[in-house]
């Protein structure tokens, strides 16, 4: 089902937006481009714009980062807040709680996910306030705990595991349950004695401790006028009692009690997946302070503290290496186990373990907004979202119900009416069928699955946002990679220096480097790299643009200098001649060359050979193995320098010289030929637009970049290529667990309503097999938690 919404967005113009005509149809198309949006309207005049778009897919937040990147700031009119509901004991009160939190006024979207425990509300600060939220949520039945991460992280510390604080409700719970389970047998052996009137005290007795939170719930049902499990076990209960059936009464209830604590014992494995994240956090740093150590909490490090980290010691916060060196295991942020070097400069991540050395590290982050801190944020916000087969049961559920509640009326009434059968006799049928028909195992179908697997994808380091993501990640069929810094190392070496007359190697490297100090791209590495090691001195340069996809260029000593290849040189009229020859040389020999230019003067060539990973040819026989169908590789390098890549990995097709722009052209073309399944993966940061536009655009090496964090559909956090088989292996079992669990679970209701309209099922059996489906489903689901691939 699509839901949609209209909003209009107040945003406030770039500076110098008068100078830049193509500023507002960027924006429209960038925005049209993300996934759940269905229609920009951009309107200047009143600075706003007007989006059609559905929640579920994509958050108000990403489209104003989206919005951000492009120079634009959406000011938003609405809050977006996330929190952890307490008590949510069934997946049909996950709904429930939905709709009353949706009927108060300035709430304009709410989203309830029972397998992560969580509640996305989009609220209008002015209409309505957490608290209002809140006390919603209270009167309904439920707690709501507020989200912060470093409070968590303190929580943490001083509590660790504390279920109680947590969970006070499910541990009542469990014990109400269990000394129901003991007097519900002593009640049996007191009836086998034949003592009828004492055990029917005992059965009551046991009925009323097992049911009491049904009990509650199903007053609170019914105070909100929606009919949930809770009310559905009471009446059946009480109808037991009517009917003199004690011992049903006691054994629906506390079957009903079993259950559900055993579902929220499991799901909590499956929520402390999200968790074992938060345990990673490091508790202690050690400060250096006016040339003292001091040894404070993690989370009271600020931005531009000196902290020393000792070998053995966990990384306490996001920072850069100031002096020592050593090496880092980054696995728990990674998911790869080999250990990274570190030296001066080099960025270092929270919760990774140093092994060797001692390294002094200044924060670049606070536990509020390190690495770990986005990765949970992301994760959760990833688990709350709602995947689109898990729409679907719950669109069927919304309908069933109620025909169920007909269809009972309709059992209990017309066969005393019409063929004089005993009364009480239908209603217990309809009671039986009221109770077997209820979906829940098939409304948590979908959600288990993919909380567990989007909690087993972050623990090795795959962050996939969200249950529509993994979804469409078990059918690619077709993945485009980029080249440069996907396919090769991006840590290439400089092979040769050709100058132009006039010119010598060391001035070629010098205003190559200076320009390419302000550049991110790998290749600029490479330069920078090449002019160290030589001691080619680097200057300061002004004005610096990078020309996506060509090259770059910066002022340097007043004259305009260039480095990118030969279609900039083109562009900009500048005359390679007699070393063009050098150059299609160096080409042919598989090396990236780039030319330099100062003013309108060629300076010369720097060519480089690009190191292909070494995993990349093990990962293309995997792809292959698991039957992806083509692989492509889009590359804004020359012609053949992407032939030699091409057919040293064995890739299906190449497509080279692209502009960024090109590529999303490829990437379309390839969407229409192979109807959908295209994946991108490339860095994310360069390549944005063409993951943007593939059904799956997935970022590598992540790590360090908040916008292939934040943009990409996936990321992998390191750069390890066979994390792509597995992401791929891991959505596909996703996929078919969760077909599994939707075909059980219709099966099973099935089975049971067609055996209570032939009365041939009873009602505590209903109960057990109404409960123990749901908890088949739910196991099933979490062994996504240890899948390996
Ligand atoms: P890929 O698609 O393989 O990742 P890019 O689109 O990033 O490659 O770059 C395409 C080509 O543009 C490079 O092969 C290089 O010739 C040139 N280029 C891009 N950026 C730079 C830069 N900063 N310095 C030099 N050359 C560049
Ligand atoms: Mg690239």
């Amino acid at each position: 089902m699509v839901e949609t919404r209209t909003i209009s967005l107040p945003i406030q113009l770039p500076k110098g937006f008068n100078e830049c005509d193509r500023c507002s149809a960027r924006l429209h198309d960038s925005l049209l481009q993300m996934e759940g949006v269905r229609s920009v309207d951009v309107n200047f005049q009143t600075s706003t714009i007007k989006l059609v778009y559905d929640p579920h897919l994509t958050p108000l937040e990403d489209v104003e980062k989206r919005a951000q990147l492009i120079g634009f700031d959406i000011k938003e009119k609405f809050e977006h807040k996330t929190f952890t509901l307490v008590g949510l004991d069934c997946p049909d009160c996950a709904l429930k709680l939905e709709k009353g939190v949706g009927r108060l006024p300035g709430v304009v979207w709410v989203a309830t996910n029972f397998a992560s425990s969580r509640m996305s509300v989009e609220f209008e600060p002015g209409a309505v306030d957490e608290g209002a939220i809140f006390k919603r949520v209270r009167e309904m039945g439920y707690d709501v705990i507020e989200e912060e991460h470093a409070g968590r992280a303190a929580h943490h510390e001083t509590h660790g595991h504390d279920d109680e604080h947590t969970h006070p409700y499910s541990q009542k719970q469990t014990f109400l349950t269990v000394v129901s389970g003991a007097i519900l047998v002593l009640a049996l052996i007191l009836s086998w004695l034949g003592l009828r009137y004492p055990a029917n005290a005992l059965y009551l007795l046991a009925a009323v401790l097992a049911g009491s939170y049904a009990a509650r719930g199903a007053l609170f049902s019914l105070r909100s006028l929606s009919l949930d499990m809770n009310f559905l076990m009471t009446v059946a209960a009480i109808g037991a009692i009517a009917i003199g059936d004690w011992f049903e009464a006691a054994t629906v209830m506390f079957l009903f009690s079993l259950g559900n604590a055993l579902e929220g014992r499991t799901m909590e494995k499956a929520r402390a997946s999200v968790s074992s994240l938060v345990n990673l956090f490091p508790t202690q740093a050690r400060v250096r302070r006016d040339g003292v150590e001091v040894e404070i909490p993690a989370s009271e490090v600020r931005v531009g503290d000196l902290f020393v980290v000792r070998p053995g010691e966990k990384i306490p916060t996001d920072g850069t290496v100031v002096s020592g060196m050593s090496t880092v295991n980054q696995a728990s942020i990674t998911g790869e186990s080999i250990p990274v070097e570190k030296h001066d400069g080099d960025m270092v991540y929270v919760g990774s373990i140093n092994q060797r050395g001692s390294i002094d590290v200044e924060a670049t982050a606070t536990a509020e907004d390190n690495t770990l801190a986005k990765i949970i944020h992301l994760v959760e916000e990833a688990q709350a979202e709602k995947a689109p087969s898990q729409r679907f049961t719950e669109t069927f559920g919304r309908y069933y119900t109620p025909s169920v509640v007909l269809l009972a009326i309709v059992v209990a009434v017309l066969p005393p009416l019409f063929f004089h059968t005993a009364f009480s006799h239908s209603v217990y049928i309809a009671l039986t069928l009221l109770v077997v028909s209820c979906p829940c195992a098939l409304v948590i179908s979908t959600p288990v699955s993919i909380v567990s697997a989007i909690g087993n994808a972050a623990r090795n380091g795959i962050l996939i946002k969200g249950g529509a993501k993994l979804e469409v990640t078990g059918g690619i069929r077709v993945i485009a990679f980029d080249k440069t810094g996907t396919l090769t190392t991006g840590e290439s070496m400089v092979t040769d220096i050709l100058p132009a007359t006039g010119f010598d190697e060391d001035q070629i490297l010098c205003l190559a480097a200076s320009v390419e100090s302000r550049s991110e791209h790998p290749l600029a590495a490479a330069i920078l790299r090449a002019a160290r090691d030589r001691g080619v001195h680097i200057k300061e340069v002004s004005g610096f643009e990078s020309l996506t996809g060509m090259g770059a260029a910066a002022k340097f000593n007043g004259d305009t200098c260039v480095v990118g290849n030969s279609r900039l040189m083109d562009q900009l009229e500048i005359d390679i001649g007699d070393l063009s020859e050098s150059l299609n040389r160096l080409q042919e020999e598989g090396k990236t060359a780039v030319l330099v230019a100062s003013g309108r003067r060629l300076a010369g060539i720097i060519a480089m050979r690009d190191t292909l990973r070494e995993s990349a040819r093990e990962v293309f026989q995997a792809l292959r193995h698991i039957g992806i169908q083509r692989t492509v590789m889009i590359t804004g390098d020359n012609e053949m320098t992407a032939r030699a890549v091409a057919r040293e990995l064995g890739i299906d097709e190449y497509y080279a010289e692209l502009l960024p722009k090109d590529k999303v052209d490829i990437v379309r073309l390839l969407i229409e030929r192979f109807g959908g399944g295209v994946a991108v993966i490339g860095d994310g940061v360069n390549d944005a637009p063409a993951l943007a536009a593939a059904t799956v655009g997935i970022a590598m090496g992540a790590i360090g970049s908040d916008t292939a964090l934040e943009t990409a559909d996936i990321a992998l956090m390191s750069d390890d290529l066979s994390k792509l088989p597995y992401a791929i292996k891991l959505s596909r079992r996703t996929l078919q667990t969760v077909r599994e669990n939707i075909v059980f679970s219709l099966g099973v209701i099935v089975l049971l309503i067609s055996t209570a309209l032939f009365g041939w099922l009873k009602l505590s059996f209903g109960v057990f097999g109404h409960e123990g489906s749901a908890l088949i489903v739910i196991a099933n689901g979490m062994r996504l938690l240890r899948f390996k691939g």
